[in-house]
Protein backbone atom coordinates (compact mmCIF):
# COMPACT_ATOMS: atom_id res chain seq x y z
CA UNK A 1 0.00 0.00 0.00
CA UNK A 2 1.51 3.57 -0.55
CA UNK A 3 -1.79 5.91 0.35
CA UNK A 4 -2.97 5.01 4.08
CA UNK A 5 -6.69 3.91 4.71
CA UNK A 6 -8.63 6.07 7.14
CA UNK A 7 -9.83 3.04 9.30
CA UNK A 8 -12.55 4.17 11.92
CA UNK A 9 -12.97 1.65 14.98
CA UNK A 10 -16.43 1.30 16.49
CA UNK A 11 -18.61 -0.46 19.25
CA UNK A 12 -19.59 -3.34 20.98
CA UNK A 13 -19.73 -6.93 18.83
CA UNK A 14 -18.48 -5.07 15.56
CA UNK A 15 -15.79 -3.73 17.48
CA UNK A 16 -14.75 -7.43 18.39
CA UNK A 17 -15.45 -8.61 14.64
CA UNK A 18 -13.11 -5.47 13.52
CA UNK A 19 -10.22 -6.68 15.68
CA UNK A 20 -10.76 -10.50 14.33
CA UNK A 21 -11.12 -9.27 10.76
CA UNK A 22 -7.24 -7.26 10.74
CA UNK A 23 -5.62 -10.75 12.85
CA UNK A 24 -7.22 -13.48 10.50
CA UNK A 25 -7.86 -12.26 6.89
CA UNK A 26 -5.77 -9.15 6.89
CA UNK A 27 -2.78 -8.54 8.40
CA UNK A 28 -0.78 -12.00 7.43
CA UNK A 29 -2.09 -11.10 3.84
CA UNK A 30 -1.70 -7.62 3.25
CA UNK A 31 1.14 -4.61 4.67
CA UNK A 32 -1.81 -3.08 5.81
CA UNK A 33 -1.37 0.91 5.81
CA UNK A 34 -3.97 2.97 7.98
CA UNK A 35 -4.97 5.97 9.69
CA UNK A 36 -6.28 4.99 12.72
CA UNK A 37 -9.14 6.67 14.35
CA UNK A 38 -11.24 5.44 17.17
CA UNK A 39 -14.55 6.41 16.86
CA UNK A 40 -15.72 3.88 19.54
CA UNK A 41 -18.53 6.02 22.10
CA UNK A 42 -15.55 5.68 24.96
CA UNK A 43 -13.05 7.50 22.88
CA UNK A 44 -15.73 9.68 21.23
CA UNK A 45 -16.91 10.64 24.30
CA UNK A 46 -13.62 11.81 25.81
CA UNK A 47 -12.05 13.51 22.71
CA UNK A 48 -15.58 15.68 22.79
CA UNK A 49 -16.40 13.60 19.29
CA UNK A 50 -13.32 16.02 17.64
CA UNK A 51 -12.07 12.44 16.49
CA UNK A 52 -15.11 11.65 14.28
CA UNK A 53 -14.49 15.19 12.91
CA UNK A 54 -10.90 14.17 12.49
CA UNK A 55 -11.87 11.07 10.61
CA UNK A 56 -14.04 12.83 8.25
CA UNK A 57 -11.77 15.28 7.48
CA UNK A 58 -9.18 12.00 6.76
CA UNK A 59 -11.14 10.64 4.45
CA UNK A 60 -11.67 14.39 2.61
CA UNK A 61 -7.60 14.46 2.45
CA UNK A 62 -6.92 10.67 1.55
CA UNK A 63 -10.28 9.46 -0.21
CA UNK A 64 -11.10 5.87 1.01
CA UNK A 65 -12.10 4.93 4.58
CA UNK A 66 -13.41 2.25 6.48
CA UNK A 67 -16.12 2.67 9.48
CA UNK A 68 -16.87 -0.62 12.07
CA UNK A 69 -20.70 -0.12 13.02
CA UNK A 70 -20.62 2.95 15.95
CA UNK A 71 -23.43 3.12 18.68
CA UNK A 72 -25.54 6.17 18.41
CA UNK A 73 -26.35 7.65 21.87
CA UNK A 74 -29.26 7.84 23.19
CA UNK A 75 -30.45 8.10 26.61
CA UNK A 76 -30.05 4.60 27.86
CA UNK A 77 -26.16 4.71 26.00
CA UNK A 78 -25.46 8.18 27.86
CA UNK A 79 -26.37 6.61 31.57
CA UNK A 80 -24.65 3.23 30.31
CA UNK A 81 -21.18 4.87 29.07
CA UNK A 82 -21.68 7.80 31.42
CA UNK A 83 -21.11 10.51 28.48
CA UNK A 84 -20.73 14.21 28.80
CA UNK A 85 -23.50 14.84 26.38
CA UNK A 86 -25.61 12.44 23.80
CA UNK A 87 -23.24 12.58 20.87
CA UNK A 88 -24.35 12.92 17.40
CA UNK A 89 -24.53 9.56 14.98
CA UNK A 90 -20.91 9.57 13.64
CA UNK A 91 -22.92 8.55 10.47
CA UNK A 92 -24.45 11.67 10.01
CA UNK A 93 -21.07 13.94 11.43
CA UNK A 94 -19.14 12.08 8.37
CA UNK A 95 -22.22 12.19 6.10
CA UNK A 96 -22.15 16.28 6.54
CA UNK A 97 -18.54 16.61 6.47
CA UNK A 98 -18.19 14.77 2.75
CA UNK A 99 -21.54 15.86 1.94
CA UNK A 100 -22.16 12.28 0.29
CA UNK A 101 -24.72 9.60 -1.08
CA UNK A 102 -25.03 6.34 0.67
CA UNK A 103 -25.15 3.77 -1.78
CA UNK A 104 -26.45 -0.20 -0.07
CA UNK A 105 -25.82 -3.60 -2.02
CA UNK A 106 -26.57 -7.15 -0.48
CA UNK A 107 -24.01 -9.59 -1.34
CA UNK A 108 -25.34 -12.28 -2.75
CA UNK A 109 -24.51 -15.97 -2.05
CA UNK A 110 -25.96 -19.30 -3.46
CA UNK A 111 -28.25 -21.04 -0.65
CA UNK A 112 -29.75 -18.07 0.63
CA UNK A 113 -32.39 -17.31 -2.24
CA UNK A 114 -33.67 -13.87 -2.62
CA UNK A 115 -37.49 -13.77 -1.81
CA UNK A 116 -38.40 -12.04 -5.68
CA UNK A 117 -36.97 -14.96 -7.85
CA UNK A 118 -35.76 -13.22 -10.90
CA UNK A 119 -32.72 -11.72 -9.02
CA UNK A 120 -29.50 -13.19 -9.65
CA UNK A 121 -27.53 -10.14 -9.27
CA UNK A 122 -27.01 -7.22 -6.00
CA UNK A 123 -28.88 -4.07 -6.78
CA UNK A 124 -27.57 -1.50 -5.04
CA UNK A 125 -29.33 1.37 -3.88
CA UNK A 126 -28.90 4.97 -3.57
CA UNK A 127 -31.03 7.06 -1.10
CA UNK A 128 -30.72 11.31 -1.31
CA UNK A 129 -30.17 11.83 2.28
CA UNK A 130 -31.40 15.23 2.17
CA UNK A 131 -34.65 17.85 2.45
CA UNK A 132 -37.86 16.70 1.25
CA UNK A 133 -40.29 15.04 3.54
CA UNK A 134 -37.83 15.01 6.32
CA UNK A 135 -37.27 18.44 6.58
CA UNK A 136 -41.10 19.77 6.21
CA UNK A 137 -42.84 22.09 8.28
CA UNK A 138 -46.36 20.86 9.25
CA UNK A 139 -49.47 22.47 10.27
CA UNK A 140 -52.69 20.96 11.62
CA UNK A 141 -55.39 23.21 10.26
CA UNK A 142 -58.28 23.66 13.14
CA UNK A 143 -61.25 24.22 11.05
CA UNK A 144 -62.30 26.07 7.68
CA UNK A 145 -59.22 28.57 6.23
CA UNK A 146 -57.52 29.14 2.89
CA UNK A 147 -53.88 28.14 3.19
CA UNK A 148 -51.25 29.31 1.04
CA UNK A 149 -47.38 28.84 -0.27
CA UNK A 150 -45.57 32.04 0.27
CA UNK A 151 -42.34 32.62 -0.94
CA UNK A 152 -40.43 35.97 -0.01
CA UNK A 153 -37.26 37.27 -1.64
CA UNK A 154 -34.36 39.53 -0.54
CA UNK A 155 -35.49 42.69 -2.76
CA UNK A 156 -39.08 41.81 -1.04
CA UNK A 157 -40.60 39.95 -4.12
CA UNK A 158 -43.22 38.06 -3.11
CA UNK A 159 -44.68 35.28 -4.59
CA UNK A 160 -48.00 33.00 -3.46
CA UNK A 161 -49.90 30.30 -4.72
CA UNK A 162 -52.82 28.60 -3.28
CA UNK A 163 -52.69 24.65 -1.33
CA UNK A 164 -56.32 24.48 -0.14
CA UNK A 165 -59.32 26.12 0.64
CA UNK A 166 -60.55 24.11 3.52
CA UNK A 167 -63.90 23.80 4.41
CA UNK A 168 -62.87 22.07 7.24
CA UNK A 169 -60.09 21.01 9.54
CA UNK A 170 -57.41 18.75 7.49
CA UNK A 171 -53.69 18.90 7.14
CA UNK A 172 -50.96 21.11 5.81
CA UNK A 173 -47.26 20.29 4.70
CA UNK A 174 -44.22 22.55 2.76
CA UNK A 175 -41.00 20.63 2.39
CA UNK A 176 -38.06 21.75 0.20
CA UNK A 177 -34.86 20.77 -1.93
CA UNK A 178 -32.38 22.98 -3.07
CA UNK A 179 -30.73 22.43 -6.59
CA UNK A 180 -27.23 22.04 -4.59
CA UNK A 181 -28.25 18.90 -3.20
CA UNK A 182 -29.72 17.34 -5.63
CA UNK A 183 -26.90 18.49 -7.92
CA UNK A 184 -24.77 16.67 -5.42
CA UNK A 185 -27.00 14.09 -5.21
CA UNK A 186 -26.75 13.25 -9.12
CA UNK A 187 -22.63 13.70 -9.36
CA UNK A 188 -22.26 11.09 -6.97
CA UNK A 189 -24.56 8.80 -8.57
CA UNK A 190 -23.00 9.27 -11.88
CA UNK A 191 -19.66 8.98 -10.07
CA UNK A 192 -20.67 5.62 -8.40
CA UNK A 193 -22.25 4.48 -11.66
CA UNK A 194 -18.50 4.61 -13.46
CA UNK A 195 -16.73 3.01 -10.56
CA UNK A 196 -18.77 0.20 -10.41
CA UNK A 197 -19.52 0.10 -14.18
CA UNK A 198 -23.34 -0.59 -13.70
CA UNK A 199 -26.20 1.02 -15.02
CA UNK A 200 -27.95 3.98 -13.23
CA UNK A 201 -31.49 3.94 -12.83
CA UNK A 202 -33.55 7.43 -11.29
CA UNK A 203 -37.15 7.87 -10.29
CA UNK A 204 -39.23 10.14 -9.39
CA UNK A 205 -43.24 10.86 -9.76
CA UNK A 206 -42.43 13.96 -12.23
CA UNK A 207 -45.71 13.75 -13.79
CA UNK A 208 -47.69 14.42 -10.81
CA UNK A 209 -45.08 16.67 -9.27
CA UNK A 210 -44.40 18.92 -12.04
CA UNK A 211 -41.87 21.58 -10.66
CA UNK A 212 -40.72 19.61 -7.54
CA UNK A 213 -39.86 16.40 -8.55
CA UNK A 214 -39.34 17.58 -12.50
CA UNK A 215 -36.56 19.47 -11.07
CA UNK A 216 -34.90 16.43 -10.18
CA UNK A 217 -34.74 14.61 -13.12
CA UNK A 218 -33.96 17.64 -15.24
CA UNK A 219 -30.59 17.81 -12.79
CA UNK A 220 -29.55 14.70 -13.89
CA UNK A 221 -30.81 14.90 -17.39
CA UNK A 222 -29.16 18.21 -17.90
CA UNK A 223 -25.52 16.46 -16.08
CA UNK A 224 -25.82 13.14 -17.72
CA UNK A 225 -26.02 15.37 -20.66
CA UNK A 226 -23.05 17.83 -20.61
CA UNK A 227 -20.83 15.67 -18.11
CA UNK A 228 -21.43 12.21 -17.84
CA UNK A 229 -22.63 10.69 -21.50
CA UNK A 230 -19.49 9.69 -23.16
CA UNK A 231 -17.79 8.44 -19.77
CA UNK A 232 -20.59 6.13 -19.69
CA UNK A 233 -21.00 5.11 -23.29
CA UNK A 234 -17.54 4.36 -23.09
CA UNK A 235 -18.07 2.27 -19.95
CA UNK A 236 -20.91 0.77 -21.78
CA UNK A 237 -23.31 1.35 -18.99
CA UNK A 238 -26.31 3.19 -19.04
CA UNK A 239 -28.39 5.86 -17.16
CA UNK A 240 -32.00 6.60 -17.33
CA UNK A 241 -34.99 7.76 -15.76
CA UNK A 242 -38.63 6.22 -15.00
CA UNK A 243 -41.45 7.28 -13.15
CA UNK A 244 -41.03 5.69 -9.68
CA UNK A 245 -44.22 3.24 -10.41
CA UNK A 246 -42.81 1.81 -13.49
CA UNK A 247 -39.21 1.56 -11.72
CA UNK A 248 -40.83 -0.06 -8.83
CA UNK A 249 -42.76 -2.96 -11.65
CA UNK A 250 -39.22 -2.90 -13.79
CA UNK A 251 -36.93 -3.55 -10.50
CA UNK A 252 -39.18 -6.60 -9.25
CA UNK A 253 -39.20 -8.08 -13.06
CA UNK A 254 -35.29 -8.09 -13.21
CA UNK A 255 -32.40 -10.04 -12.55
CA UNK A 256 -30.42 -7.02 -10.62
CA UNK A 257 -27.09 -5.75 -11.26
CA UNK A 258 -27.83 -1.71 -11.55
CA UNK A 259 -27.66 1.05 -8.71
CA UNK A 260 -30.98 2.63 -8.53
CA UNK A 261 -31.38 6.38 -7.53
CA UNK A 262 -34.39 7.36 -5.62
CA UNK A 263 -35.56 10.44 -3.62
CA UNK A 264 -34.76 10.56 0.20
CA UNK A 265 -38.89 9.30 1.38
CA UNK A 266 -38.76 6.67 -1.48
CA UNK A 267 -34.91 5.47 -0.97
CA UNK A 268 -36.05 5.57 2.79
CA UNK A 269 -38.71 2.81 2.09
CA UNK A 270 -37.15 1.08 -1.27
CA UNK A 271 -33.52 0.15 0.85
CA UNK A 272 -35.50 -1.56 3.31
CA UNK A 273 -37.57 -3.43 0.92
CA UNK A 274 -34.78 -4.12 -1.13
CA UNK A 275 -32.71 -5.54 1.88
CA UNK A 276 -35.32 -7.57 3.51
CA UNK A 277 -36.21 -9.61 0.10
CA UNK A 278 -32.54 -10.18 -0.78
CA UNK A 279 -32.28 -12.54 2.90
CA UNK A 280 -30.19 -10.65 5.82
CA UNK A 281 -29.25 -7.20 7.50
CA UNK A 282 -25.52 -8.78 7.88
CA UNK A 283 -25.36 -9.11 4.20
CA UNK A 284 -25.74 -5.06 3.59
CA UNK A 285 -22.80 -3.45 2.65
CA UNK A 286 -22.87 0.12 2.26
CA UNK A 287 -20.45 2.85 0.60
CA UNK A 288 -20.79 6.53 1.26
CA UNK A 289 -19.48 8.57 -1.46
CA UNK A 290 -18.87 12.67 -2.41
CA UNK A 291 -19.66 14.23 -5.27
CA UNK A 292 -15.78 14.84 -5.29
CA UNK A 293 -15.46 10.76 -5.41
CA UNK A 294 -14.04 10.32 -1.88
CA UNK A 295 -15.46 6.71 -0.19
CA UNK A 296 -16.40 5.60 2.74
CA UNK A 297 -17.13 1.86 3.53
CA UNK A 298 -18.88 0.60 6.20
CA UNK A 299 -21.66 -2.42 6.91
CA UNK A 300 -25.45 -1.52 6.57
CA UNK A 301 -26.51 -3.44 9.84
CA UNK A 302 -25.69 -1.78 13.88
CA UNK A 303 -23.11 -2.60 16.53
CA UNK A 304 -25.34 -6.09 17.65
CA UNK A 305 -25.59 -5.09 20.96
CA UNK A 306 -27.74 -8.14 22.18
CA UNK A 307 -24.79 -10.49 20.68
CA UNK A 308 -21.67 -8.30 22.53
CA UNK A 309 -23.59 -8.78 26.22
CA UNK A 310 -24.06 -12.29 25.54
CA UNK A 311 -20.60 -12.31 24.56
CA UNK A 312 -19.90 -10.38 27.78
CA UNK A 313 -21.75 -12.86 29.73
CA UNK A 314 -19.09 -15.13 28.08
CA UNK A 315 -22.00 -17.34 25.78
CA UNK A 316 -21.10 -18.28 22.23
CA UNK A 317 -22.20 -15.79 19.64
CA UNK A 318 -22.67 -16.40 16.26
CA UNK A 319 -22.50 -12.92 14.70
CA UNK A 320 -22.27 -12.63 11.10
CA UNK A 321 -18.97 -10.58 9.91
CA UNK A 322 -19.67 -10.35 6.08
CA UNK A 323 -20.66 -6.61 5.53
CA UNK A 324 -18.22 -5.71 7.77
CA UNK A 325 -15.76 -7.94 5.66
CA UNK A 326 -17.15 -6.60 2.80
CA UNK A 327 -16.72 -3.47 3.90
CA UNK A 328 -12.79 -3.81 4.05
CA UNK A 329 -12.36 -5.37 0.79
CA UNK A 330 -14.45 -2.46 -1.31
CA UNK A 331 -12.20 0.23 0.98
CA UNK A 332 -8.98 -1.52 -0.24
CA UNK A 333 -10.09 -2.18 -3.85
CA UNK A 334 -10.69 1.50 -4.30
CA UNK A 335 -7.39 1.70 -2.47
CA UNK A 336 -5.85 0.01 -4.98
CA UNK A 337 -7.39 1.55 -8.03
CA UNK A 338 -6.68 4.79 -7.13
CA UNK A 339 -2.87 3.96 -6.11
CA UNK A 340 -2.42 1.58 -9.14
CA UNK A 341 -1.80 -1.50 -7.03
CA UNK A 342 -3.25 -4.27 -8.63
CA UNK A 343 -1.98 -6.69 -5.97
CA UNK A 344 -4.39 -5.28 -3.46
CA UNK A 345 -7.12 -5.16 -5.94
CA UNK A 346 -6.38 -8.74 -6.40
CA UNK A 347 -6.43 -9.63 -2.81
CA UNK A 348 -10.11 -7.33 -2.23
CA UNK A 349 -11.42 -10.46 -4.83
CA UNK A 350 -9.80 -13.40 -2.95
CA UNK A 351 -10.77 -12.21 -0.26
CA UNK A 352 -14.80 -11.71 -0.90
CA UNK A 353 -14.15 -14.93 -2.87
CA UNK A 354 -13.00 -16.84 0.03
CA UNK A 355 -15.98 -15.45 2.57
CA UNK A 356 -18.21 -16.30 -0.27
CA UNK A 357 -17.10 -19.82 -0.46
CA UNK A 358 -16.90 -20.58 2.80
CA UNK A 359 -21.13 -19.54 3.17
CA UNK A 360 -21.33 -21.55 -0.39
CA UNK A 361 -18.94 -24.45 1.21
CA UNK A 362 -21.86 -25.09 4.05
CA UNK A 363 -19.99 -23.25 6.72
CA UNK A 364 -21.83 -19.82 8.17
CA UNK A 365 -23.45 -18.22 11.07
CA UNK A 366 -26.64 -18.54 12.80
CA UNK A 367 -28.90 -15.98 10.45
CA UNK A 368 -27.50 -16.99 7.47
CA UNK A 369 -28.03 -20.85 8.88
CA UNK A 370 -31.52 -19.97 9.54
CA UNK A 371 -32.20 -18.98 6.02
CA UNK A 372 -29.93 -21.18 3.99
CA UNK A 373 -31.27 -23.84 1.52
CA UNK A 374 -28.37 -25.58 1.46
CA UNK A 375 -28.59 -29.47 2.39
CA UNK A 376 -25.14 -29.58 4.23
CA UNK A 377 -24.69 -26.60 6.38
CA UNK A 378 -23.18 -26.21 9.51
CA UNK A 379 -23.68 -23.00 12.01
CA UNK A 380 -20.61 -22.15 13.14
CA UNK A 381 -19.66 -19.44 16.16
CA UNK A 382 -18.20 -15.35 15.02
CA UNK A 383 -14.50 -16.33 15.46
CA UNK A 384 -14.87 -20.00 13.52
CA UNK A 385 -16.24 -18.68 10.64
CA UNK A 386 -13.28 -16.04 10.14
CA UNK A 387 -11.20 -18.69 10.69
CA UNK A 388 -12.76 -20.67 8.21
CA UNK A 389 -12.61 -17.82 5.74
CA UNK A 390 -8.75 -17.28 6.38
CA UNK A 391 -8.45 -21.16 5.91
CA UNK A 392 -9.72 -20.95 2.31
CA UNK A 393 -7.85 -17.66 1.84
CA UNK A 394 -4.65 -18.90 2.54
P1 LIG B 1 -28.21 -3.97 14.74
O1 LIG B 1 -26.94 -3.84 15.48
O2 LIG B 1 -28.14 -3.91 13.26
O3 LIG B 1 -28.88 -5.34 15.16
C1 LIG B 1 -30.27 -5.63 15.10
C2 LIG B 1 -30.47 -7.14 15.05
O4 LIG B 1 -30.24 -7.58 13.71
C3 LIG B 1 -29.50 -7.94 15.90
O5 LIG B 1 -29.92 -8.03 17.22
C4 LIG B 1 -29.47 -9.24 15.16
O6 LIG B 1 -30.64 -10.01 15.38
C5 LIG B 1 -29.52 -8.80 13.71
N1 LIG B 1 -28.18 -8.53 13.16
C6 LIG B 1 -27.68 -7.34 12.75
N2 LIG B 1 -26.43 -7.49 12.29
C7 LIG B 1 -26.12 -8.80 12.44
C8 LIG B 1 -24.96 -9.55 12.17
N3 LIG B 1 -23.85 -8.98 11.65
N4 LIG B 1 -24.97 -10.89 12.43
C9 LIG B 1 -26.07 -11.46 12.94
N5 LIG B 1 -27.20 -10.79 13.23
C10 LIG B 1 -27.23 -9.47 12.98
O7 LIG B 1 -29.25 -2.83 15.19
P2 LIG B 1 -29.68 -2.33 16.65
O8 LIG B 1 -29.64 -3.45 17.64
O9 LIG B 1 -30.92 -1.60 16.42
O10 LIG B 1 -28.58 -1.26 17.03
C11 LIG B 1 -27.46 -1.53 17.86
C12 LIG B 1 -26.56 -0.32 17.91
O11 LIG B 1 -26.02 -0.07 16.62
C13 LIG B 1 -27.26 0.96 18.33
O12 LIG B 1 -26.52 1.60 19.36
C14 LIG B 1 -27.28 1.82 17.07
O13 LIG B 1 -27.10 3.16 17.39
C15 LIG B 1 -26.13 1.29 16.30
N6 LIG B 1 -26.26 1.39 14.83
C16 LIG B 1 -25.16 1.79 14.14
C17 LIG B 1 -25.16 1.83 12.76
C18 LIG B 1 -23.92 2.26 12.04
O14 LIG B 1 -22.91 2.52 12.65
N7 LIG B 1 -23.95 2.33 10.73
C19 LIG B 1 -26.32 1.45 12.06
C20 LIG B 1 -27.42 1.01 12.78
C21 LIG B 1 -27.37 0.98 14.17
P3 LIG B 1 -30.77 -11.12 16.55
O15 LIG B 1 -30.51 -10.40 17.83
O16 LIG B 1 -32.18 -11.58 16.39
O17 LIG B 1 -29.77 -12.18 16.29
MG1 LIG C 1 -36.03 3.27 6.95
Amino acid sequence: MTTPLVEMDGDEMTRILWQAIKEKLLLPFVDLKCEYYDLGLPYRNETDDAVTVAAAEAIKKYGVGVKCATITPNAQRVEEYKLKKMWKSPNGTIRAVLDGTVFRAPVVVNGIRPVVSTWKKPITLARHAYGDVYKNSELYVNGAAKAELCVTYPDGKVEKKDIHNFDGAGVIMGMHNTDASITAFAHACFQYALSIKQDLWFSSKDTISKTYDHRFKDIFADLYETQYKEAFEAAGIEYFYTLIDDAVARVVRSEGGFIWACKNYDGDVMSDMVATAFGSLAMMTSVLVSPDGKYEYEAAHGTVTRHYYKHLKGEATSTNSVATIFAWSGALRKRGELDNLPDLVAFADKLEKATIDTIESGVMTGDLYALSTLENKTKVGSLEFLDAIAEKLA
